[in-house]
């Protein structure tokens, strides 16, 4: 999935169907069954994205003991981006919402506030970045700086044209630190936006996520499908790749989310530290005090 959804240049989004359901195997039958088995594979591949998420996190724990010579900032970062009612929320639910909370970092960014306007851009996206051992994700990020920014005009051009180096220049330091970086543009049309709009519209309860100003940067589509572009092609690295996942159907845009992010973990090539302690003797020890009960222990909740 990391090489069927890569980012390709030129970019061109209006190439790629939203509707689409690239790397969705044959098997995987047609019609509603599509969905009853993306759906279930999910469940599956939350359980292993658990896992590999619990070495991530025991290896830096290691690594800080002074332990395990792994790589002590490691960490694993997701980039999410998308128009408004793109899916950043739901996605994060249902496949961030496998793996343990305990070892998950998440940040959402709104508009700037009065004190991060006194800082450079990249201030507010440095402070929330995950520590070693956890895997971050970022509801919006940096890219709005040369996304609304831009189509809004909200800074001078000069100073969002400057941001595509200065982005790669900060992506290509995480890099170096340990950050594995998975960005990636949850990709809705517009017909999609409009009708996620009007449930939201239609359903009081969903009140809370409209916001009138979504009318406003719906206008803007093609401006910014525009800047997505040039983002998505200025700052496409081997080491901060840009993934271009069709998110009309949102069984299917969990599911690749889900197989990119677990392929991820792969290339980490993770495993448990090993014990810095002697197995042996501790057993000896726990014995000696007696009352251990025969029988096995749940591990993982299996
Ligand atoms: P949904 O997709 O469900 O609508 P959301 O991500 O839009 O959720 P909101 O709290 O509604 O969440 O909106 C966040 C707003 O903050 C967006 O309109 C976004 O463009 C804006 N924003 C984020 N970063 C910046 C920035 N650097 N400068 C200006 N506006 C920003
Ligand atoms: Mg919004």
């Amino acid at each position: 999935m990391r090489r069927l959804l890569r980012v390709t240049e030129p970019v061109d989004l209006g190439a790629v169907d939203p509707r689409s359901t690239p790397g969705l195997p044959d098997r995987a039958v047609t019609g509603e069954h599509r969905k009853a088995w993306a759906r279930a594979q999910v469940g599956l591949l939350g359980a292993e994205l658990a896992q590999q998420q619990e070495m991530l996190y025991a290896t830096a724990q290691a690594a800080e003991a002074g332990r395990h010579a792994g790589s002590p900032a490691q960490r694993v970062l997701l980039v999410l981006q998308a128009m408004d009612s793109g899916g950043k929320d739901g996605t994060i639910k249902r496949v961030a919402g496998a793996m343990n909370p305990l070892g998950l970092h998440i940040r959402s960014f709104g508009p700037p506030t009065p004190e991060e306007l006194r800082h450079d851009f990249l201030w507010r996206i440095r402070r929330a970045l995950p520590p070693p051992g956890y895997v971050g994700i970022f509801n919006r990020s940096h890219y709005e700086d040369v996304l609304v920014a831009r189509v809004a005009s909200l800074v001078p051009e000069a100073t969002w044209r400057a941001r595509y180096d200065e982005i790669n220049a900060f992506e290509r330091d995480l890099a170096d630190d340990g950050v594995t970086l998975v960005k990636v543009l949850l990709h809705i049309s517009y017909a999609e936006q409009g009708t996620r709009l009007l449930a939201r519209l239609d359903d009081p309860r969903k009140h809370w996520k409209y916001n009138p100003a979504d009318i406003d940067a719906r206008a803007r589509w093609d401006d910014y499908q525009a800047a997505y572009a040039d983002a998505l092609g200025r700052c496409d690295t081997d080491a901060a790749p840009w993934f271009v996942v069709p998110a009309d159907r949102k069984w299917y845009r969990d599911w690749a989310v889900a197989h990119l992010l677990h392929e991820t973990f792969d290339t980490l090539r993770l495993g448990y530290p090993p014990a810095g302690f002697d197995v042996a003797r501790e057993r000896e020890r726990l014995r000696a005090g007696g009352a251990v009960a025969d029988g096995t222990v749940e591990v993982n909740g299996r």
